[in-house]
C-alpha cells in the first residue's frame, strides 16, 4: 500500500532481547493485516523479514529489515531488528529511522539483557517506546508480573494499557483499560478479535488498572491535571490524546500483550501502534547539520527539499545491491538524481519500491517519512544522505561502536587472497560493524567484528555467498622493538673477490626517540669522509635490517641515527657496499643500546551491573590490564575504563560472556605502545630463538 501524507505512516522498530518474539510478532501484524496469506512461521524458514540464509539457517534476525502492514488506512512500517548485542549497530539503525520503538519482552522472563541495552539506545535517540508482552500463552507468563520487572527497572511510567484474559495455554484475549472493551482471539486464527464487554470478574482490576492509567496521564499534562482535579476522571477523548501525547513525550511507555504465535493480542496490538505511536510529522525533529557541520533545523513535511538517510544496504549475489532509504523531508521521486553531499556527486535513482522484506511492489514517488528501497546505487552507501545540490544538508547517523574482536583470515585454498578482498568488501557494504584490512606489520588479513559470533557469520555467508573458504586464527600481535640507550656503532665493509672489490665504512649513534616517532636520520659528516650520494644508502641499510627486528624479529622502531663519520674507496665504494656497512654499524650499536620489546596498548571500556565489578576487575588484573577509573552510569551500571595489553585482550569477548552470564559489553581501541614487562619479553625472545633453530 502507498500513502500519500505522513500522517498516516507509522514508523516502528520491533526490538528486544534475543528471542523474545520479534520477528513472531512481525510476521502475525502482515498476516493479520492481510499483507501475507497465513503466519510465517520462524521455524518454517520463511519469515517476511528473516530472509537472509544465515538468518533462516540460524533461527535469529542478524540485519534489520522492514516489512509493513496496511491497518485502518494507515502504513505501518515495522523494522525487524536483531536481538544480540554484537549486532547493536543494527538496532541502532532501525532505531534511528524509526518514529516508535515497540520493546518486546518475553512475558514470562521480563526485563534481560539487552532489554535494557535497547531501553538505553530509545532513550539517547529520544524515542517514545511501546512496550509488548509476547509469548503469553507460555507457563509462568503474566502480564502483571511481567509489569512488575519493568516498572522496578524503568519506573512507574511503563503502564499496562491492557489486562490479558486467561492465563498462560487459556490465554485469548486482552481488556482494553482505555475503552473498556473485551477483546477475544480464537486461538490460531487469523489474529482478528472480536469485541465484548469487560468480563464480569475482571472489572475490579480494571478499574484499579484504569485508574492508575488516568492518573498517570492527567499527570503528564498541566490541562488535563487540571480537568482532573475538577472531574475526579477524564473523558475517554481525553484519556486518548493524552495518552498519545505522553507517549510521544516519553511521558508513558504503554504496556500490551500477545502471543503472536497463535494469533492473540494482533490487532489490537495494530491498532496500539495506530493511535498510539507518533507519525512522522509528529515525531518533531530528526537531527540534520548542514556542509559546515553545524546542526540545523529541517522543517519535516511533504513539501520543500528532499532529504533521504540511506539505512540499511544489502548486498545478496542473487537480488543485487537494494538501498533502504527513509524520506526524511519532501517527496522522493522515482527516476531521478538527487545529491549525495558526502561524495559531492550524483547519484541517480532508478524505480523505487515498497519494503516486504527485500522486495515490493514499485511506486513511482514516496513522501516524507517513507521507507522506500532503491536497487542498484552505485555510490551511496549506508549512513549517506541523498538530498537536493541546491539545499545540501547531512541527516544525523548513527555511531556504529568499534569492533571489539579480530581474527586472521587465511584462505583455505592458496591463491583465493583476491577473491575475498572483493567478497569482504561486499559484507562490509552490508554490515556497517564489520571492518577488515591487513595489517602492515604482521601482514595479516584481519576480519574485526563485535565478537566471535558476528566474524563467524561473516565467514559463513563468504562461504554461502561467494564460495569462498577461510580459517580464523587469533591474529598475530604486532610487538616491536625499540632502545633505551644512546649508543656508537661501527661497520665495515670490505670485500676483495677477483675484480673489484666492495669497500665501505661507517660510524654512526643510535639514540631512542619519544615513542611514535618512528625513525630519524640526521646526517653530521664534515668534509668528505663518506661521498654525499652514498649517505642516503647508510640509513636505507639500517632501516631495512632494522624492520627485520633485532632481539626477536620485530621491526626497531623510535630511533635517530646520527651518520658520522667513515671512508670511502673511489674505485670499490658503492651503494650497496654502504648499505651494508649501515646495517652492519647498527647491529654493532645495537648490542650497547638496551634493547626492548613493545607491545600495542588498547584502552578497553567496559560496561556492566555493579555485581560483576570485583571479578572484572580481579581477571582485568590478571590481564596486566591498568585500571584508569570506573564512573556509575544513571541507569545504575558501572563503566570500567583500563589500558590492557593486546595480547592479553584476544580473548576477552567469551570470557566477559561467560564471567557476567552476558550482562556487560566491551569496546577497545588501540592506545598506544609500551615496554613488555621483563619476564614476557625474555619468554618471546625465547620462543622466536627456538623458533629460528628449528629453522620456521
Ligand atoms: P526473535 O529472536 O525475538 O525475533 O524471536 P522469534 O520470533 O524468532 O521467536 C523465537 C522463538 O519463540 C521461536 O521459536 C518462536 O516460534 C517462539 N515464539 C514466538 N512467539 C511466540 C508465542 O507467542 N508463543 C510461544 N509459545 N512461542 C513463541
Amino acid at each position: 500500500m502507498q500513502v500519500d501524507s505522513p500522517d498516516k505512516l507509522r514508523n516502528v522498530a520491533v526490538v528486544g532481547h534475543n528471542d523474545t518474539g520479534k520477528t513472531t510478532v512481525v510476521s502475525s501484524m502482515l498476516y493479520t493485516s492481510g499483507e501475507t496469506t497465513r503466519l510465517n512461521k520462524v521455524e518454517d524458514g520463511n519469515t517476511t523479514t528473516d530472509y537472509d540464509h544465515e538468518e533462516i539457517e540460524r533461527g535469529i534476525s542478524i540485519g534489520v529489515s522492514a516489512a509493513y502492514a496496511g491497518w485502518q488506512r494507515r502504513k505501518i512500517n515495522l523494522f525487524d531488528c536483531p536481538g544480540y548485542g554484537i549486532f547493536q549497530s543494527e538496532i541502532q539503525s532501525g532505531l534511528r529511522v524509526a518514529d516508535a520503538a515497540l520493546l518486546c519482552v518475553d512475558a514470562a522472563s521480563g526485563v534481560e539483557v539487552m532489554t535494557e541495552r535497547v531501553w538505553k539506545i530509545a532513550e539517547e535517540l529520544n524515542l517514545p517506546v511501546l512496550i509488548h508482552l509476547t509469548k503469553m500463552d507460555r507457563e509462568r507468563a503474566d502480564l502483571l508480573e511481567a509489569t512488575q520487572s519493568l516498572q522496578k527497572r524503568f519506573g512507574r511510567a511503563a503502564m499496562p494499557v491492557q489486562l490479558a484474559i486467561g492465563k498462560e495455554h487459556g490465554f485469548e484475549g486482552v481488556v482494553d483499560l482505555i475503552g473498556e472493551k473485551a477483546y477475544r482471539f480464537k486461538i490460531d486464527g487469523d489474529g482478528k478479535a472480536t469485541e465484548g464487554s469487560v468480563p464480569e470478574d475482571m472489572t475490579a482490576e480494571v478499574e484499579e488498572w484504569r485508574i492508575q492509567l488516568i492518573e498517570a496521564v492527567a499527570e503528564s499534562d498541566d490541562d488535563l491535571m487540571e480537568k482532573f482535579f475538577e472531574d475526579g476522571t477524564l473523558s475517554n477523548e481525553d484519556l486518548h490524546q493524552g495518552l498519545k501525547a505522553a507517549v510521544a513525550a516519553r511521558k508513558i511507555f504503554p504496556i500490551t500483550a500477545g502471543s503472536a504465535l497463535h494469533g492473540v493480542g494482533t490487532s489490537t496490538l495494530l491498532d496500539t501502534l495506530v493511535d498510539f505511536a507518533p507519525s512522522p510529522l509528529e515525531r518533531g525533529v530528526y537531527p540534520a547539520f548542514n556542509i559546515a557541520g553545524e546542526q540545523v533545523d529541517i522543517e519535516l513535511g511533504p513539501g520543500g527539499p528532499v532529504s533521504a538517510i540511506l539505512f540499511k544496504t544489502l548486498n545478496e549475489p542473487s537480488s543485487g545491491r537494494v538501498s533502504m532509504l527513509r524520506i526524511v523531508t519532501g517527496t522522493l521521486k522515482a527516476d531521478s538524481s538527487y545529491w549525495n553531499p558526502r561524495l559531492e556527486e550524483y547519484e541517480r535513482l532508478g524505480a523505487l519500491s515498497l519494503l516486504q522484506g527485500k522486495t515490493g511492489p514499485a511506486i513511482p514517488e514516496a513522501v516524507c517519512g517513507d521507507i522506500v528501497g532503491v536497487a542498484k546505487l552505485k555510490i551511496s552507501n549506508t549512513g549517506d544522505t541523498l538530498c537536493t545540490k541546491e539545499s545540501p544538508i547531512r541527516l544525523g547517523w548513527i555511531e556504529i561502536p568499534p569492533p571489539a574482536m579480530s581474527f586472521a583470515v587465511e584462505p583455505k585454498s592458496k591463491g583465493d587472497d583476491e577473491k575475498i578482498g572483493e567478497a569482504v568488501h561486499r559484507l562490509i557494504d552490508e554490515d556497517i560493524a564489520l571492518k577488515a584490512g591487513r595489517d602492515e606489520q604482521t601482514g595479516e588479513f584481519l576480519l574485526s567484528g563485535s565478537g566471535q559470533l558476528h566474524v563467524e557469520i561473516a565467514v559463513a555467508k563468504l562461504h554461502s555467498r561467494y564460495k569462498v573458504d577461510v580459517l580464523l586464527h587469533p591474529p598475530k600481535v604486532p610487538y616491536r622493538e625499540a632502545i633505551r640507550r644512546k649508543a656508537e656503532g661501527h661497520g665495515r665493509h670490505k670485500k676483495q673477490s677477483g675484480g673489484r672489490g666492495q669497500f665501505a665504512d661507517c660510524r654512526i649513534t643510535i639514540e631512542p626517540l619519544p615513542r611514535g616517532e618512528a625513525f630519524d636520520f640526521v646526517d653530521e659528516i664534515f668534509g668528505g669522509s663518506i661521498p654525499q650520494n652514498y649517505r642516503p644508502a647508510v640509513s636505507k641499510g639500517i632501516q631495512e635490517v632494522a624492520s627485520a627486528g633485532y632481539s626477536a624479529n620485530y621491526p626497531v622502531v623510535d630511533f635517530r641515527v646520527r651518520l658520522q663519520d667513515g671512508q670511502y674507496h673511489d674505485v670499490d665504494s658503492s651503494e650497496l657496499a654502504f648499505k651494508i656497512a649501515g646495517s652492519l654499524a647498527f647491529k654493532d650499536a645495537m648490542t650497547r643500546a638496551n634493547p626492548v620489546l613493545l607491545e600495542p596498548m588498547m584502552q578497553v571500556a567496559i560496561q556492566t551491573s555493579e555485581d560483576f565489578m570485583g571479578e572484572i576487575m580481579s581477571d582485568l588484573s590478571q590481564r596486566r590490564g591498568k585500571p584508569q577509573g570506573m564512573d556509575a552510569m544513571d541507569d545504575g551500571t558501572q563503566s570500567i575504563k583500563a589500558l590492557v595489553p593486546m595480547a592479553e585482550m584476544l580473548d576477552y569477548a567469551p570470557a566477559l560472556r561467560s564471567m557476567t552470564q552476558g550482562r556487560s559489553s566491551f569496546t577497545m581501541s588501540y592506545s598506544h605502545y609500551e615496554e613488555l614487562p621483563k619476564m614476557v619479553q625474555d619468554k618471546l625472545i625465547a620462543e622466536y630463538k627456538r623458533k629460528k633453530a628449528e629453522g620456521s
